[in-house]
């Protein structure tokens, strides 16, 4: 199972392309290999003190935008961060342009040298040696006299530093910094300092990025333009009562049933076996929903494959899935206005499904699981290009109100067949009971007086 946990999965870390157009541009083209170590450069010109050229060329943004745009993708695991370097910042007009300068540490002056100490002893007077030295001798600046043998009139205190205004000598000085820009003087503890880094991209997420920047961008698009509204990340509240949640949710109301596609995203280093198979399907029907679509890299394992079939899961691969949707049979733009059916008749109800590119099958004998054949009143089918919806439509004029008897058969034969789209169109209407069974079967019922009034 180890590698199940290397698999990186779309619903732990998104991308959320669309919200950020840039941060999907920039990943584009570092996996296009156009991009490849983002390094910075120091620019104290620039509003940071330093930039990204080529990146920031690239996406068309300011230094700020292009950071932050940089960290988000940290953030999400897409990138990973190296140390660079340490800035110095100004804290009063943010320029990284500082220059250390050195101060007495008693009364803060710059008013400071550094050279080699001498003490005189007769006197006491301590100074730098360049203080003593008058035409190749050393002469006291206090007391005047010659200072002649070294640890006996005087001694060198070595390399140390002295205060021109207060006559401290140190070792070490105060270091504070002066900025360039502002000009301003700032405490050693008072910098602000900014760590800076290089990008470069999470090797482990190449695959998932690769699918998820090409091929599901290419689904969501299809989807759309089949009048689908899409979800991505959908979260879903299972019948059993938990959680679930689906890396494409798609939904299109066909005004009489809205058609509800899972889509599962699994992208691995080998095929994809039975138990991510397993637990897809089981959450799918859990939430109840009927049309599945796996999007699987790189494959299935015989096993996985074996049991999507039965489980009539649509197994795409996302290398061919350019291929597939470039290749599925064009629908008649569906720039239908959305509006709730109401029945008037059963030739306007085909027409109606017609316009929304169904075809249309009335008094057709399917073939079900049990082999037994079935006669369906209406069967509207409609290829999506991944999917192929169908719905059973059942006509049934009495005298009396239908009774329960009869939508069951309905029901059945539905079932047999394997469709769960299911309309029942019933003159004059439905007994309680079929009423109750209907809704339980979630049969979309038209009780109306006539099939075709003469209007
Ligand atoms: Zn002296
Ligand atoms: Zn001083
Ligand atoms: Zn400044």
């Amino acid at each position: 199972m180890a590698k199940d946990n290397e698999t990186v999965h779309p619903v732990e870390t998104s991308l959320a392309i669309g919200e950020d157009e840039k941060a999907t541009k920039l990943v584009m083209e570092i996996l296009a290999g156009r991009i490849i170590d983002i390094r910075p450069e120091l620019d104290f010109t620039s509003e940071l003190g330093f930039t990204y050229p080529i990146a920031k060329q690239t996406l068309g943004v300011k230094d700020k935008e292009l950071l932050s745009i940089l960290e988000s993708l940290v953030d999400k695991g897409i990138l990973k961060r190296d140390f660079f370097d340490r800035l110095l910042r100004c804290p009063q007009c943010g320029s990284i342009n500082l220059r250390p300068t050195t101060h007495c540490p008693k009364c803060g002056s710059g008013n400071i040298a550094r050279g080699r100490i001498l003490e005189h002893f007769v006197c006491g007077y301590v100074g730098l040696e360049d203080e003593f030295v008058t035409e190749g001798r050393y002469i006291c600046p206090r007391c005047q006299t010659e200072l002649k043998t070294i640890d006996s009139d005087y001694k060198s205190r070595g390399l140390l530093h002295k205060c021109h205004d207060c006559g401290d000598i140190f070792t070490l000085p105060l270091i504070k910094w002066r900025c360039l820009q502002c000009s301003s003087l700032t405490a050693e503890d008072k910098v602000t300092e900014v760590n800076i880094y290089s990008y470069r991209l999470n090797e482990t997420k190449r695959g998932w990025l690769d699918f998820e920047l090409n091929p599901k961008l290419k689904l969501i698009g299809f989807l759309h333009g089949r009048g689908y509204e899409v979800t991505e990340n959908a979260t879903k509240m299972g019948r059993s009562g938990a959680e679930h949640s689906l890396d494409i949710l798609a939904a299109r109301d066909d005004g009489i049933v809205t058609h509800h596609i899972a889509i599962g995203i699994e992208v691995g280093e080998e095929p994809i076996g039975l138990n991510r198979l397993f637990s897809f399907d089981n959450k799918v029907y859990d939430i109840g929903i009927h049309e599945k679509v796996l999007v699987v890299a790189p494959g299935l394992t015989k096993e996985a494959k074996a049991f999507a079939s039965r489980q009539r899961i649509k197994v795409l691969e996302a290398s061919d899935l350019e291929t597939v949707l470039a290749s599925a049979t064009s629908q008649p733009s569906v720039e239908i206005k959305k509006e709730p059916f109401e029945f008037k008749s059963k030739s306007q109800l085909i027409e109606y499904l017609k316009q929304r590119g169904y075809e249309i099958k009335e008094n057709t004998a399917v073939k079900g699981r049990s082999g037994a054949e079935h006669n369906i009143d209406i069967l509207a089918t409609r290829d999506d290009g991944i999917i192929t919806h169908y719905i059973a439509i059942g006509i049934e004029v009495s005298e009396e109100p239908i009774e329960l008897n009869k939508l069951f058969d309905f029901d059945d034969k539905a079932y047999d067949i394997g469709i769960q789209d299911k309309v029942f169109i019933t003159v004059p209407g439905l007994s309680r009971e079929a009423r109750q069974f209907a809704e339980r079967q979630r049969t979309k019922v038209f009780e109306v007086k006539e099939l075709e009034p003469a209007d």
